[in-house]
């Protein structure tokens, strides 16, 4: 069960980069038992190894913002709202810590550098290597604005999208989360789910908590979370890939089109 924890997710709100970084660590190292792989500073990450054979992924770093004191957001019938709300991706590291509470242990990523090309995402990747750590059968980001939005990327892999679908999320368009450059890496189906806020940072809550929600329902279906969905990629996101990859990732991309046509 997914309980509301509205300080949680306020105290979260408040906090700068690294210290929403270092409380992630502490809270997964509790509730996992175990020590992450931690690499800090701005490429760095935080990997925890779980037992679902699902990553869920969000990031700790934000762009440029001012951190509201806990006085200063206010909540008003249902929505958060206060001056440069970091949103984007508090919601995310908020929803991880609820659903890992709701007793799920999916394998986690938190990046930092998300806001510059994906940097500890592509550090971690050329740390890791291209076969997955452990089984990891898709991706999950926890970083997309609005309500019910599902991004694939690169990613073209239809019944993967009837799956997500199927919990009530639909198709949209983005430029890129971190997910983008792992599902393609590890060669692994991924979306990107909405996580209740909007362009403004302004949250709502029952939205967010309803895709947490969704999510809690997919981890924990163990037929869904046992298939393994194949990264199929989506031949007009090549200019996207040239733009957002890194130079190792380019040319496994250009290698990959010539061996698929
Ligand atoms: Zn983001």
């Amino acid at each position: 069960m997914i309980i509301k924890d509205i300080e949680q997710l306020i105290f979260l709100l408040g906090q700068e980069d690294n210290s929403a970084f270092q409380f992630m660590a502490n809270e997964l190292k509790n509730l996992y038992d175990k020590e992450p792989i931690i690499v800090p500073g701005e490429t760095g990450y935080l990997w925890m190894p779980g037992e679902i054979p699902v990553v869920i992924n969000a990031h700790a770093d934000t762009e440029g913002r001012y951190f509201p004191q806990q006085e200063d957001i206010m909540i008003d019938n249902g929505i958060i709202q206060g001056q440069d709300l970091a949103a984007d991706d508090r919601t995310g590291l908020y929803s991880i810590l609820q659903l890992v509470r709701g007793n799920l242990r999916p394998h986690v990523i938190i990046t930092m550098g998300e806001e510059n090309r994906g940097a500890g995402m592509r550090a971690f990747s050329n740390a890791m290597g291209r076969i997955p750590q452990g089984d990891v059968n898709f991706v999950l980001g926890l970083d997309r604005r609005n309500f019910n939005d599902a991004v694939f990327y690169g990613d073209n892999n239809p019944s993967f999208r009837t799956m997500i679908e199927s919990f009530g999320f639909r198709e949209a368009r983005g430029t890129y989360s971190d997910i983008a450059t792992l599902s393609f890496w590890w060669n692994v189906s991924g979306v990107n789910l909405s996580m209740g806020y909007n362009d403004r940072g302004v949250i709502s809550i029952e939205q967010l908590h309803d895709s947490i929600d969704h999510i809690f329902k997919i981890l924990s279906n163990n037929k869904i979370t046992s298939t393994h969905f194949k990264f199929i990629r989506r031949p007009e996101n090549d200019a996207w890939m040239q733009k957002w990859g890194n130079r190792r990732l380019n040319e496994l991309w250009v290698r990959t089109g010539e061996e698929s046509s």
